[in-house]
C-alpha cells in the first residue's frame, strides 16, 4: 500500500431533485442573515426563486455573469456585498456564478452555497480566476462553497452542445487528476468514478436532455471531478483553458472539449498509467468517440484570429506551464485550429 495524505475540506452537499428550495435553509444553517444571490442569464430564473424564498434574508442581487470574472463584475460584486452588508452569498448557475462568488469571498472572507445548473465543478475548488489583461488563477480555501446544493432539475434546460462540452470539462478534471502524478488514493477513486459516470451519463442526457437520472449522475461526477483536481492542482491542460480562454474570450467548456483528446495524446508529461484503463487502452481514440457521440466541439473558433496573436498566446500558455516546451503546446493548439494561410 502507498503512504498518502489526504485533507478532506469541511464542505456539505446536498443532492436531489427540488432541492434548490433547500437553499434558505441551507444559508441559515451557516449564520448567514444577509445574502447576497448571484444569478444571471439562464440561471437568472432559479436565482429569482431563490431570492423569493430567502425572503427579506436577500440582501440583494448580481445578476451579471460572464465567463473567466471580468476584472470590472469582481469588482462590482465587491462592492455590492459591501454596501448591503451581506453577510454570506449564494450563486446559482455555472461556473461563471460560481467563479463570480469566489472573487468575492476571496475578498471578503464571505461563505457562499453555490448551486450549480452546469457541471463545471468549480464549487468543489478552491481554485478562483480573475480576468484583466490576462486571466489569472489562484488558490485560497476561503473561496470554496462550504455548501453545494445539486438540484439536477436546474440542468435539464441545458441545451445538448453545452451540456456535452461541459461533461467534457468534468472529464478533464478527472483526467488531470489521474495523469498529473500527485492523486492520492481519495482522488484517484473519486476521479476514476467520475470518468466511469461521464462515460455513461453524458451520451444520454445529450439525448435526452430530461432524463432526470442521467442529469443527476453528471452532477455528482462533477463533483467528484473538481473534487480530484482540487486535491491536485491545475495541470498543463488546464492552465492552457484558461490562457487561451482568458486571451481569446473562448467559451471554457469548449476549450476543454476540443483540446482534452489530444492533449492527453500530445502532453509528454502526462503518466498515461494513471488512467489505470478508465478510458480503454487509447485513450485520446476513446475521448474522440464520446466526442463525436455527444457532439461536443472538436476545434476552437480561432479561425480569421491574426496568427502572430495564437503564437503569442503559444507563448503565454508556455509560461502558464512550467518546464513545457511551447512546441507541444503549438501543436496542440495547430490540431485544433486552422491557421490562416497554413503557416506559423
Ligand atoms: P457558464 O457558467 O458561463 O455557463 C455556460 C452557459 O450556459 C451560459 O450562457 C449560462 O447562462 C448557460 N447555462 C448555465 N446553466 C444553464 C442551464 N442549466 N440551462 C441552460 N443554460 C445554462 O460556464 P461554465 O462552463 O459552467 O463555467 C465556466 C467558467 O467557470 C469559466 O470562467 C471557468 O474558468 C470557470 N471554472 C472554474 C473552475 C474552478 O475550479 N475555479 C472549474 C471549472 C470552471
Amino acid at each position: 500500500m502507498d503512504d498518502f495524505v489526504h485533507t478532506q475540506p469541511p464542505v456539505r452537499v446536498v443532492f436531489g431533485p427540488g432541492r434548490l428550495d433547500s437553499a434558505p435553509a441551507e444559508c441559515a444553517a451557516l449564520g448567514m442573515t444577509r445574502v447576497l444571490v448571484i444569478a444571471g442569464g439562464a440561471a437568472s430564473a432559479p436565482g429569482d426563486r431563490v431570492e423569493k424564498l430567502l425572503g427579506e434574508t436577500a440582501a440583494g442581487r448580481v445578476a451579471e455573469v460572464a465567463q473567466h470574472v471580468p476584472e470590472r463584475l469582481a469588482a462590482e460584486a465587491c462592492r455590492a456585498a459591501d454596501d448591503l452588508h451581506a453577510d454570506g452569498l449564494c450563486c446559482v448557475g455555472g461556473g461563471s456564478a460560481t467563479g463570480l462568488a469566489k472573487a468575492v469571498a476571496h475578498v471578503s472572507r464571505l461563505p457562499i452555497v453555490a448551486i450549480p445548473t452546469t457541471y463545471a465543478g468549480s464549487e468543489a475548488t478552491p481554485i478562483y480566476g480573475i480576468t484583466g489583461e490576462r486571466k489569472q488563477t489562484g488558490t485560497d480555501d476561503h473561496v470554496r462553497p462550504r455548501t453545494v446544493v445539486y438540484d439536477p432539475e436546474l440542468t435539464v434546460g441545458l441545451p445538448r452542445p453545452a451540456t456535452a462540452a461541459s461533461g467534457f470539462n468534468a472529464l478533464a478534471h478527472a483526467v488531470a487528476a489521474l495523469t498529473g502524478g500527485s492523486a492520492d488514493r481519495l482522488a484517484r477513486l473519486h476521479a476514476h468514478e467520475a470518468i466511469r459516470l461521464i462515460r455513461n451519463a453524458l451520451p444520454v442526457a445529450t439525448s435526452r436532455p430530461d432524463d432526470l437520472d442521467a442529469r443527476g449522475e453528471l452532477l455528482w461526477a462533477a463533483w467528484l471531478a473538481g473534487s480530484a483536481l482540487a486535491a491536485t492542482g491545475a495541470g498543463p491542460h488546464h492552465r492552457l483553458c484558461h490562457a487561451l480562454g482568458g486571451r481569446f474570450g473562448l467559451v471554457h467548456a469548449d476549450i476543454h472539449a476540443a483540446l482534452l483528446p489530444h492533449t492527453v495524446a500530445l502532453d509528454p508529461d502526462l503518466d498515461l498509467a494513471g488512467l489505470d484503463g478508465a478510458l480503454g487502452g487509447d485513450p485520446s481514440r476513446t475521448l474522440r468517440e464520446l466526442a463525436a457521440e455527444v457532439g461536443a466541439p472538436r476545434q476552437l473558433p480561432l479561425d480569421g484570429t491574426d496568427w502572430n496573436e495564437l503564437a503569442e498566446a503559444v507563448r503565454v500558455a508556455a509560461e502558464a506551464t512550467p518546464g513545457h516546451s511551447p512546441n507541444w503546446i503549438r501543436e496542440l493548439i495547430e490540431t485544433v485550429t486552422t491557421p490562416p494561410g497554413g503557416e506559423s
